[in-house]
């Protein structure tokens, strides 16, 4: 099996590596501590095509790979991951289903000017009261003579309080399941852009981590959408989110590869420097055990990550991967960034230090895109089916 990356990848990761560092790299520790939205950083994103990386150019795009786009995804994370999943929302939850399920007029009108970095896109699926649950969403979608009316709620959007436009997910059709039985939903998704009438977004979450990337809720009440702002079929919208985050989880992965790999390096440089009983830290076997650790678990959520990217990039069903994937890299991350803490004594609880900030940040992998407790009945799922 070959693990080397291609001329192009290998130009990728360096552009990536590179840029965080001179542009992410010096403001993440102000962005946390501001929780201000890296307004400066976003346009540089999209000059680099980072935005719409794995998108063809024909709409936008950067015409990359899917590998490409992760290990990018992880050099900028591992600069800042605010940064890291405003370009996975934009990349892996707007984009790619607009590629993917997208009209060719809603190609040219919506999907490029996102993939170009020139407006920004995010995904509504989570309600108030349904989250790893989607399909008992509340939010609906009533059919009128030349479009729907959208009305209900979505919370957490990330992106939210920022994005041009959004792909919700609504209600349109309730089946009769049988006497004594919930009615089954239908979903169906649509593209619904800023300003339209009936749209509106609360000012942004307070949250542990990732403090730079806005969230929000937003609501839609009375918000009359044509039929063009359908994306897939009618009905069909189940299967447009299940499979936008089979990428997702990809990108998410390659974010708490990031985060580790921050916390990882850091530990390294501080255990090279601070002395305790006359020697560097480095030098007790009890501290050299932890970053061994680290490093290996770092390299086997690398390789699960890049597997799941190469498999997406031909075109195989990659579900349980990514699953398999996101929970081991998010998992990998919180534990990796909780040794960093530990090795960094009383200054990894300090603010002054990035390392606290990799731990509040590293949470959250756990939990979006689908909770570990998620991905373990996806891959539990497909274990069974087999
Ligand atoms: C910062 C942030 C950003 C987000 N961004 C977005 C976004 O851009 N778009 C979007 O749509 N959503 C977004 N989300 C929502 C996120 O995807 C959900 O929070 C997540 O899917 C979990 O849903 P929940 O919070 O409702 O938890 P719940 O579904 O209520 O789960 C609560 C707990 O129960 C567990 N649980 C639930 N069901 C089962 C089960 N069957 N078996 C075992 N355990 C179970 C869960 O794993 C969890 O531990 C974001 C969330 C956060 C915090």
């Amino acid at each position: 099996m070959d693990f080397s990356l291609t001329e192009e990848q290998t130009l990728i990761l360096q552009t990536a590596r590179e840029f965080s560092a001179r542009e992410i790299a010096p403001k993440a520790a102000e962005l946390d501590k501001s929780g201000r939205w890296p307004s400066e950083i976003i346009p540089k994103l999209a000059e680099l095509g980072f935005l719409g990386m794995a998108i063809p150019e024909q709409y936008g795009g950067a015409g990359l790979d899917v590998l490409s786009y992760a290990l990018a995804m992880e050099e900028v994370s591992a600069a800042c991951a605010s940064c890291g999943v405003i370009m996975s929302v934009n990349n892996s939850l707007f984009c790619d289903p607009l590629y993917k399920f997208g009209t060719e007029e809603q190609k040219r009108t919506i999907l490029a000017p996102v993939a170009r970095g020139e407006k920004l896109g995010c995904f509504g699926l989570t309600e108030p009261m349904s989250g790893s649950d989607a399909q008992t969403m509340v939010t609906s979608a009533e059919k009128t003579k030349d479009g729907w009316v959208i009305n209900g709620a979505k919370n957490w959007i990330t992106n939210g309080p920022h994005a041009d436009f959004i792909l919700v997910f609504a209600v349109t059709e309730k089946v009769d399941a049988g006497p004594g039985r919930p009615p089954k939903l239908k979903h169906t998704a649509f593209v619904v852009p800023k300003g339209t009438q009936g749209y509106s977004q609360n000012p942004h979450d307070h949250k542990l981590g990732i403090h730079a990337a806005h969230s929000c809720t937003v609501f839609f009440e009375n918000c009359h959408v044509l039929d063009s702002a359908v994306v897939g079929g009618v009905g069909d919208g189940f299967k447009v989110a299940m499979a936008t985050l089979d990428g997702g989880r990809i990108g998410i992965a390659s974010q708490a590869l990031g985060i580790a790999k921050s916390a990882l390096g850091s530990s390294v440089s501080y255990a090279k420097e601070r002395k305790s009983f006359g020697v560097v830290i480095a030098e007790h076997q009890a501290i050299q055990f932890k970053l061994a650790d680290m490093a290996v678990e770092l390299e086997a959520a690398r390789l699960l990550t890049w597997r799941a990217a190469s498999m997406k990039d031909r075109g195989v069903r990659h579900s349980m991967e990514s699953a398999e994937a996101k929970l081991y890299a998010s998992e990998m991350a919180t534990r990796v960034a909780h040794r960093a803490i530990q090795i960094f004594g009383g200054y990894g609880y300090s603010t002054e230090f990035p390392v606290e900030r990799n731990y509040r940040d590293a949470r959250i992998t756990e939990i979006y895109e689908g909770t570990s407790e998620i991905q373990r009945i996806v891959i539990a799922a497909g274990l069974l089916r087999s």
